[in-house]
């Protein structure tokens, strides 16, 4: 299916918590500088989602829905493609205002109300089909609603969001050390000292950068480790 070959439904999911992985659904957030010999220098500012196609492929490789949900979303999307369209403009609003909720939080800075108003506008929303039900000894959330509902993944996504924000370590939001990554994530590591979204990508680039800086100032010459 089409939308399983969208790059939202391949992308690596590093954050942690779903609602960084939504946020990194972009690309190049981090401080661009265009210098042609930058080895990702292609790489600027990439959104993942282009339409509601990309958020439902999105949704299902993070896990939020059901493959059998995925397929009645995207169906359910065709037929009301406007209402799609309204969903998907509210996802977009949705991982700014988080985005820039936690950038604030990094740079230590307050967030703008009129983000926090998005989130509790959408967390209201999720909240509104959610139900307490039994789960073998315990008790747990399950979402109700129509299974057809076009927004269903923004109820997760709200809902991790405001998790996040009351209940995660927020001492612990890292910003990807990336050159232009902008990547957000939670850094669980023992020492606190993660740095790259991924090794392989960042980690990898950044390396090769500073190996290119020494030649380039004819300082030390090192290879890289
Ligand atoms: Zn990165």
């Amino acid at each position: 299916m089409k939308v399983f070959q969208s790059s939202a439904a391949k992308m690596r999911l590093i954050g942690g918590q779903l609602c960084l992985d939504f946020v990194n659904t972009v690309d190049g957030r981090g401080s661009y500088s265009p210098r042609g010999n930058s080895p990702s220098a292609n790489n600027v500012l990439g959104d993942k989602l282009g339409n509601y196609l990309d958020l439902v492929g999105w949704s299902r490789h993070a896990g939020i829905i059901t493959v059998l949900e995925s397929r009645r979303l995207i169906e359910e999307g065709r037929r009301k493609a406007s209402e799609a369209g309204k969903v998907f403009e509210r996802a977009l609003a949705l991982r700014e205002a988080l985005y820039r909720i936690f950038k604030a939080i990094l740079t230590d800075r307050q967030p703008q109300s009129v983000d926090l108003d998005t989130v509790n506008d959408e967390l209201q929303r999720a909240r509104s089909h959610e139900r307490l039900t039994r789960a073998g000894d315990g008790f747990t959330w399950e979402w109700t609603g129509p299974a057809t509902a076009l927004d269903r993944m923004l109820w997760s996504i709200a809902h991790s969001g405001a998790e996040y924000l009351t209940a995660g370590d927020l001492s612990r939001l890292r910003e990807c050390g990336g050159e232009e990554c902008g990547w957000l994530f939670e850094d669980t590591s023992k020492n606190r000292s993660r740095q790259w979204c991924h090794m392989q990508d960042c980690g990898n680039l950044e390396k090769v950068r500073r190996f290119r800086a020494r030649q380039h100032h004819g300082s030390k010459m090192k290879r890289p480790a």
